[in-house]
């Protein structure tokens, strides 16, 4: 199964990776508005951050001076921040994170060196504990005044923003205060709620729900594998998360040769529910209701592939994850055949084999594997419907034809990568070649995607159900 959410572009995206890479930020809730306080609140709000917004803010124009323009940036950035209200300066970072902007060429702009990077770390170290320092004053002041839901709101927001500046993972003191690391801590009352609602044990250890976690708040506690480019969470063991994070290391290379580079810094994600219920559960809680029938599915937005605890795991998670693989790497949205084709190219069971620390994907489909979607010589599924379908909505017909989707799927998507027959291949290239590169949309791609092919096809279409039918039946 395949859900994309188009990630927005955004510019200077030098300055926003380290945010981005932060496997547990951004903690404030996404969508919501933040509290609207009133201008005498603010005004001391502005009076206790405007020393923090100075050490930003100098150093920036320092790092100006200087020409280091991803240190600026990052500086000018933390400012805005902290005061949303300098507009003069909002409007010059917006010109400085326009890289391409002919006026920023003419400048020369100085790559990282050991010794700025040193001095740029330390200073990022201290002037966020600076600003956390700040925002645990403000909280605790807002915090103090009970029954104005508007200053409880802003509180939790500077709690939460400060726990994330600091970095996790959390303790409580014997007051049974959260510590924001050297910053200071988080009073005992409200403490308390934040452990429930804001922070979750990741083995054994707390830390700030990032926006997957946030929407599972059930969960108090998950473990987790990970490397600099995978991060793996199971709610059953460390073990599996572990294992599967094993599985993950050797097919990397794999979906890298068959898809192409990922292009973002995020780390290649895979949650794994322990039961179906559990699964269920979120999807219908998470605006997935549709999925619920699935094995699983692959999610662009939160940036992982979803599962649950199941007979035959590993297949189905080399399968959500190569979705997820394909979202990471193209802008867009694929026929269902094609997206579910890719796929099954790693995760159908006859497609890979996994023993003794070896794994092998892209195993060519055989008679044997495909005979049960031909009957009589023709296929289950025919190539009409196949080209137009929707594996999930053959998932939630409940009528059996789904399996014969899914494997029809993987063999077309075969048949058409690697037949030599000058009729197809050129054609094929074409459209994937088209389709890769269009931005069609998920609903857009179910048209414009099977027009396309029906386009490109058309003088060989009858040649091709026949030539594909055929390869099913016997794959040379
Ligand atoms: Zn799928």
């Amino acid at each position: 199964m395949a859900a994309r959410v188009r990630a927005l572009v955004l510019v200077g995206v030098v300055a926003i990776v380290p945010a981005l890479l932060a496997p547990r930020a951004a903690a404030q809730g996404d969508g919501e508005k933040p509290a609207l306080l009133d201008p005498d609140t603010r005004k001391y709000e502005l009076d206790v951050l405007k020393p923090v917004f100075d050490k930003y803010y100098e150093a920036g124009s320092g790092y100006y001076e200087g020409s280091w323009r991803g240190e600026a940036l990052w500086c000018f950035e933390r400012a805005i921040e902290l005061i949303p209200e300098a507009g003069g300066l909002r409007r010059f970072t917006g010109l400085l994170r326009d890289f391409d902007n002919p006026i920023w060429k003419r400048r020369k702009w100085k790559s990282p060196k050991a010794f700025v990077e040193a001095g740029f770390k330390k200073k990022k170290e201290q002037y966020d504990q600076a600003y956390a320092t700040a925002l645990l004053k403000l909280g605790a002041k807002y915090a103090k005044k009970p029954g104005d839901p508007i200053l409880a709101k802003a509180a939790h927001e500077r709690f939460l923003r400060a726990l994330e500046l600091v970095g996790g993972p959390y303790d409580l003191d014997a007051e049974g205060r959260l510590v924001a690391g050297k910053a200071g801590t988080i009073p005992a009352d409200v403490s308390k709620r934040m452990v429930v609602d804001d922070l979750v044990l990741i083995n054994g250890k707390r830390w700030l729900r990032d926006s997957m976690l946030r929407s599972l708040k059930s969960l108090d506690s998950v473990h987790e594998a990970r490397d600099d480019r995978i991060l793996v969470r199971t709610v059953t063991s460390e073990k599996q998360a572990a294992d599967l994070l094993a599985l993950l290391k050797l097919a990397y290379p794999q979906y890298e040769k068959q898809l192409g580079e990922r292009a973002t810094p995020r780390p290649l994600g895979l949650f794994v529910f322990p039961d179906t219920s559990s699964y269920q559960e979120w999807c219908k809680s998470s605006d997935h209701a549709d999925r619920t029938l699935s094995a699983g599915f692959a999610t662009s937005k939160e940036g992982f592939a979803v599962t649950f605890a199941q007979a035959r795991l590993e297949p189905i998670a080399l399968h959500e994850v190569a979705h997820l693989w394909h979202f990471d790497v193209y802008a867009s949205e694929m026929p269902s055949w094609y997206a579910e084709g890719t796929a099954e190219f790693f995760g159908n069971s006859a497609a890979m084999r996994y023993a003794e620390g070896t794994l092998e994907t892209g195993l060519k489909p055989t008679r044997a594997t495909l005979a049960a979607s031909l009957s009589d010589g023709r296929l289950r599924v025919p190539l009409g419907e196949l080209l137009s379908g929707d594996a999930n909505v053959r998932i939630n017909a409940k009528d059996g034809s789904a399996e014969h989707f899914y494997r029809e799927a993987w063999a077309l998507y075969w048949f058409l990568s690697t037949t030599k027959d000058v009729r197809f291949a050129g054609r094929f290239a074409d459209w994937e070649n088209f389709g890769l590169g269009s931005r069609w949309s998920r609903d857009a791609q179910k048209q414009s995607g099977a027009q396309l092919f029906d386009q490109l096809f058309a003088p060989v279409r009858a040649e091709l159900e026949a030539a594909f039918t055929a390869w099913a039946a016997d794959p040379q």
